[in-house]
């Protein structure tokens, strides 16, 4: 598996990360996301939203209701899964039709998906590096995303 590693020191650096990395993505991409409370998650997030051209302010947490829809310059389906309970909600809010659909999906605690991960993904994993360190760990889960791994490698 292609994997990097980088490491931000400030908030503002890893919402920026976000931003480069949303300037790889094409239709159809999961982005799944994995790491504790307060690693930078939704941070990530906000900054793949600016790179997609979304509405600034507009990305919030979606834990109370599983999933929000941003228009940009492809459609941005975002997940927090932290509160669910069963993969069996994942499918009875038809969550799986936007893994396979025209946006890109990106899912906080994609391993609360169990057996309903998608085959390939882009995995980016977050973890406390101590103060405002985070180290993110991003890897192509499958070969379509080996090409955004070598691009990444050459920012
Ligand atoms: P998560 O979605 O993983 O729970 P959030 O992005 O909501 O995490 O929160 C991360 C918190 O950590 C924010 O308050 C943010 O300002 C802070 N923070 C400090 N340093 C960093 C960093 N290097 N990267 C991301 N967030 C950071
Ligand atoms: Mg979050």
């Amino acid at each position: 598996m292609k994997e990097i590693i980088i490491k931000t020191t400030a908030a503002d650096q890893t919402r920026q990360f976000g931003k480069k990395l949303a300037k790889l993505l094409k239709r159809g991409d999961v982005l799944c996301l994995f790491g504790d409370l307060g690693t930078g998650k939704t941070t990530l997030v906000k900054g793949l939203a600016e790179g997609l051209n979304v509405k600034k302010g507009e990305v919030s947490s979606p834990t109370f209701v599983l999933m929000n829809i941003y228009e940009g310059r492809l459609p941005m389906f975002h997940f927090d899964l932290y509160r669910l309970e069963s993969e069996q909600e994942i499918a009875a809010i038809g969550a799986e039709e936007f893994l396979y659909d025209d946006g890109v999906c990106v899912i906080e605690w994609a391993e609360k998906m169990k057996t309903l991960m998608p085959a390939e993904y882009l995995s980016l994993r977050l973890e406390h590096g101590g103060d405002d360190a985070r180290v993110i760990r991003i890897g192509a889960n499958g070969k379509r995303y080996d090409d955004v791994i070598t691009k990444l490698a050459k920012l």
